[in-house]
């Protein structure tokens, strides 16, 4: 469960991101964030994983308010996938997805390569969940094809069986077939753990056939939420209309 309380977030230049956003993700929700570029959706997800701090308002995930103090905790518990996979390419496969550990593991052991003998049979587990051999496991990441390397990534972010995922773009660098595989990997991997989904994405037609719910932000306001069904044509150009300002339209002034 994420719980947004009245949360508001202004970057040090001014910028407010977000402004008063109230929104209660229960477990096992697959939650898409819609909304046009600079909207909001990359600033509200690291507020959850504690990139960027609210300006004002409560954070919660599950029980524990998000804290400088909390985090620690809170961080192991939460997945990342990113847009450009930030995966390490010189490395190979196994080490990439062995560092979705790393949260877990002392620093020492870490630096030195020593992870306990469960990770590494996990890492062997999640890559054949997410449908790469075993021949994959010493392959440089940068001999992969895009699809391939999210599907590191969402091993990755599975490591440490978190209660929530985080995906910020994850298929905005992916083709529509392989979008679509991706998607539906990921939402079968956090279904069979019961996890929680926060997502951003651009493409609509994705968003209707894999979210329960789609929250859409505008300008760092929450302007809709609800099921897939809810998002008509009008209510999507309601979200992506451009503000028509005075600037641009000196008739509208
Ligand atoms: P989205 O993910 O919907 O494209 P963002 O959360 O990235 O939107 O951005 C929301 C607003 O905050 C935009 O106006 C953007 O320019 C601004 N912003 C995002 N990150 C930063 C940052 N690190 N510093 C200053 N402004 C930022």
């Amino acid at each position: 469960m994420i719980r947004f309380e009245a949360v508001s977030q202004t970057h040090k230049c001014g910028t407010q991101a977000l402004k008063n956003i109230s929104l209660t993700i229960p477990k096992g929700q697959v939650c898409v964030l819609l909304g046009p570029s600079g909207a909001g959706k990359s600033s509200l997800l690291r507020c959850v994983n504690g990139l960027n701090q609210p300006t004002s308002g409560k954070l919660f995930v599950g029980d524990i308010e998000i804290t400088a103090r909390s985090l620690k905790t809170i961080r192991p518990t939460i997945g990342m996938i990113h847009q450009a996979f930030n995966l390490t390419t010189r490395a190979t496969v196994a080490a990439n997805v062995i560092a979705g550990a790393l949260p877990a593991v002392p620093t020492l052991p870490a630096l030195l390569n020593l992870f306990p003998r469960e990770y590494r049979a996990k890492v062997c587990d999640l890559l054949d969940r997410v449908g790469l051999s075993e021949a994959h496991l010493t392959r440089r990441v940068s001999e992969l094809s895009g699809g391939q390397q999210q599907r590191v990534g969402i091993a990755r972010a599975f490591m440490l069986d978190p209660a929530i995922i985080l995906a910020d773009e994850p298929v905005a660098s992916l083709d529509p077939a392989v979008s679509a595989d991706i998607l539906a990997l990921l939402v079968r991997e956090a279904r069979a753990r019961g996890a929680t989904v926060l997502c951003s994405l651009h493409q609509l037609d994705l968003a209707v056939k894999f979210a329960d719910r789609i929250v859409a932000l505008k300008a760092g306001e929450l302007v809709f939420d609800g099921p897939p069904a809810d998002l008509t044509a009008d209510a999507a150009a309601r979200i992506y209309q451009t503000p028509v300002t005075p600037a641009l339209a000196p008739e509208f002034a």
